[in-house]
């Protein structure tokens, strides 16, 4: 275990496990249909690329970035977006994938924005949902797992741009957060 780490909340064995549990059901929900899967950078990049290999229709991936404005837009939902999507998702089947559903604005943002551009379809997929903290009503279609009002770091997600690349969903030390 990574020194930093306090408990781990969810191992690598049950990531995996859910990884493979929700590419099945996507396969099942767009048989005979194509997806894309739009990524939201950076935390949702592993999840979306275990995910995708597991999915058993065609496949197409993309990717946005997107920042809150600060402070006041964090409780107003401004989302501003730093990368958009290379293509037209006109007509096209949208899965967006996120790391994790905290408040919600984001995930709102994102969905009020991609519907202004007529997709076919438009449904997100979560690996983290965090409901006890949710401020505007957003119910991912597809959820990995349902976690506690604890700020998690690994498979993706940071802290300060640093853990992503543990295998597990994590809690840190308090002592982490205090060392500046
Ligand atoms: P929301 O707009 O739903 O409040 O926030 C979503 C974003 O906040 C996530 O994509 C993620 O970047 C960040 N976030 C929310 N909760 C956590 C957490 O527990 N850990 C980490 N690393 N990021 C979080």
């Amino acid at each position: 275990m990574h020194p930093d780490v306090q408990e781990i909340l969810i191992s690598e064995e049950e990531i995996a496990g859910k990884v493979r549990e929700l590419a099945a059901g996507i396969s099942e929900d767009y048989r005979g249909k194509s997806v894309l899967m739009v990524g939201i950078i950076k935390g949702a990049v592993i999840f979306l690329s275990d995910l995708i290999r597991y999915i058993e229709v065609p496949v197409n991936i993309d990717f946005m970035a997107v920042s809150s404005y600060g402070k006041v837009s964090k409780s107003s939902g401004v989302v501003k977006i730093l990368k958009d999507l290379d293509q037209s998702i006109e007509n096209r089947n949208v899965i967006v994938v996120e790391d994790i559903v905290d408040t919600g604005l984001t995930l709102k943002y994102m969905l009020e924005n991609l519907t202004t551009r007529k997709p076919a379809s438009l449904k997100t997929c979560t690996l983290l949902d965090k409901p006890s903290r949710r401020k505007v009503k957003v119910v991912p279609d597809y959820n990995g797992f349902t976690i506690p009002d604890k700020f998690v770091v690994g498979y993706g997600l940071d802290y300060a741009e640093n853990y992503r690349n543990l295998r597990e969903i994590c809690v840190l030390k308090p002592e982490v957060y205090t060392k500046g």
